[in-house]
């Protein structure tokens, strides 16, 4: 039942849709079950995934992969299965006057809307498909999943143990590349969860424009990081290094541009380096640090800090290396690269770095830096390192961004009891918990009339004479 080409994808989306038609109603209960399933099969497999996924990245190590992605997945699915059952009940709503009076009720239903469309990324292979899963299950809903392409072990894995545990009318799994993505972003869904990069989730929205279906964008960007003037340096840079370590710097929060205040630059980047070589001492081969993914994105992040480094950018790397360009065709590790300052001309102040490089700039005054902030891309994470409370409320109260951490990075997207999501640029929607659960359930407005219908006593009723218009003219003012 999993197919990969368009004739296929489109039939399995009418049988899963019909199966829903035939059953709209889907309790707890068997919410719950179906959510189990898919843990089983996460558990069961846990090793599989890893080795996939180590096989995939050319050596990520199996440890992250069970944190990232094989916990990462488990604690949605568990976190949606163990609440869900309240989320379900309908909820009464107050009805305008004076109906309320006449004995009308009203309440709001959470109804399945019929089958999600879930397209996933290389960074989180199972995490980017499980944890929205979790919701779209959680919902009452049906799935159909689109794995990266640029993990093709993971995402063959995902698609046998699938189709070997879980029934295809439920949950089913296509592979393939940018050309069966599209084919797939342009189903009539009844929704789509796209994560991956702004540039793709404009495509995704536009094929889905043409079948009308809600999406939800998961995307990324170039998330900043405020340094106060008033912090601890010291484990600020021990907590930020470790932050653009993880996943080798491939992951949607990644912090990208830190503001450091001017006088602090540069004991700041002797502290990043350091901290970054005693958790990595060496890079090369070292399995604790994640390669990139592939050569062609390996050369894209070297290119972006060549490109700055051309430019008369200074450029400090954690480990010595003769040439970034020669890591490419080696084990795909770049140690990290902090570049200086670089204008806004240069491509790394554009585009997402993705990869173990950064920006540092100085500033002097906070409000350079918001202004800064502003006017770029709404962010997908902002952070704030320091202990001064009125300029952590200052800098909340003038910027924007999908969420934000204080004195950590990355933190609050493994929040479970709270949204997670873009804004503008780093995408729509939320997902995780009663958010997820909402984005994913048609909330259905359901009116009851009183047993009178008073209209015909209040003048109400046609044909209208001159008072109609009167009597509504009387009741327009601003109280
Ligand atoms: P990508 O946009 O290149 O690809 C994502 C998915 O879209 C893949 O499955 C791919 O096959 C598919 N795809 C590619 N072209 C398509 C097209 N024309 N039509 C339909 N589908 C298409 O992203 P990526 O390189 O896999 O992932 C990195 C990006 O994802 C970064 O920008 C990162 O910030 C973002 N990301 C966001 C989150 C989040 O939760 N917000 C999480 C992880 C990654």
């Amino acid at each position: 039942m999993n197919s990969n080409n368009s004739d296929s994808m489109a039939s399995l989306l009418e049988r899963q849709k019909l199966a829903h038609t035939q059953q709209m109603t889907v309790s707890a209960a068997e919410r719950r079950e179906r959510i189990q399933k898919v843990i089983n099969l996460v558990v069961e497999h846990h090793q599989d995934f890893a080795e996939a996924i180590e096989a995939d990245f050319g050596g990520r190590s199996q440890g992250f992969s069970i944190m990232n992605d094989v916990l990462g997945s488990l604690a949605s699915l568990k976190y949606t299965r163990d609440n869900l059952a309240p989320w379900l009940i309908s909820e009464n709503r107050a009805v305008f006057s004076p109906y309320d009076q006449l004995g009308s009720t009203a309440r709001v239903e959470y109804q399945p809307k019929g089958s999600v469309g879930i397209i996933g990324t290389w960074n989180a292979p199972l995490y980017t498909l499980l944890a929205p899963l979790a919701c779209v299950l959680g919902a009452g809903n049906r799935a159909m999943l689109k794995p990266s392409e640029l993990t093709p072990k993971t995402a063959e894995l995902v698609q046998a143990l699938f189709k070997q545990h879980i029934d295809p009318l439920i949950v089913s799994v296509v592979t393939g590349g940018v050309s069966i993505g599209a084919a797939f972003s342009a189903l009539p869904f009844d929704h789509m969860v796209f994560t991956g990069s702004t540039n793709v989730g404009k495509k995704i929205m536009s094929a889905a424009a043409e079948n009308l279906v809600p999406v939800t964008l998961e995307l990324g960007g170039k998330s900043p990081v405020v340094v106060s003037e008033h912090c601890d340096l010291a484990e600020t840079c021990k907590r930020l290094a470790l932050a653009k370590s993880n996943n080798g710097g491939q992951v949607c929060v990644s912090p990208d541009i830190i503001y450091f205040p001017r006088d602090k630059l540069a004991q700041a980047t002797a502290l990043l380096l350091e901290n970054f070589r005693s958790f990595f001492p060496s890079i090369s081969n070292n399995t604790d640090f994640v390669p990139i993914v592939n050569r062609q994105h390996c050369q894209r992040v070297v290119d972006l800090v060549e490109q700055a480094r051309t430019a008369g950018c200074e450029v400090h790397s954690s480990h010595e290396v003769v040439s970034l360009s020669a890591l490419v065709s080696t084990d795909k590790r770049l140690p990290l690269q902090l570049v200086i300052s670089p204008s806004k001309a240069e491509k790394i102040m554009q585009e997402e770095i993705f990869g173990p490089a950064i920006v540092l700039l100085p500033y002097d005054d906070i409000n350079e830096v918001i202004t800064d902030i502003n006017s770029r891309a709404k962010p997908l994470a902002l952070y704030y390192f320091g202990e001064d409370q009125a300029e952590l409320e200052h800098l909340l109260a003038n910027t924007s961004s999908g969420g934000v951490s204080v004195n950590d990075c990355l933190m609050h997207a493994a929040i479970h009891d709270a949204p997670f999501g873009g804004i503008g640029a780093s995408g729509m929607g939320h997902y995780h918990g009663r958010e997820g659960f909402l984005a994913f359930s048609h909330q259905r407005t359901v009116f009851v009339a009183p047993e009178h219908d008073p209209r015909g006593e209040w003048g109400l009723l046609p044909p209208h004479h001159d008072q109609f218009k009167a009597m509504m003219s009387a009741q327009v003012n601003a109280d």
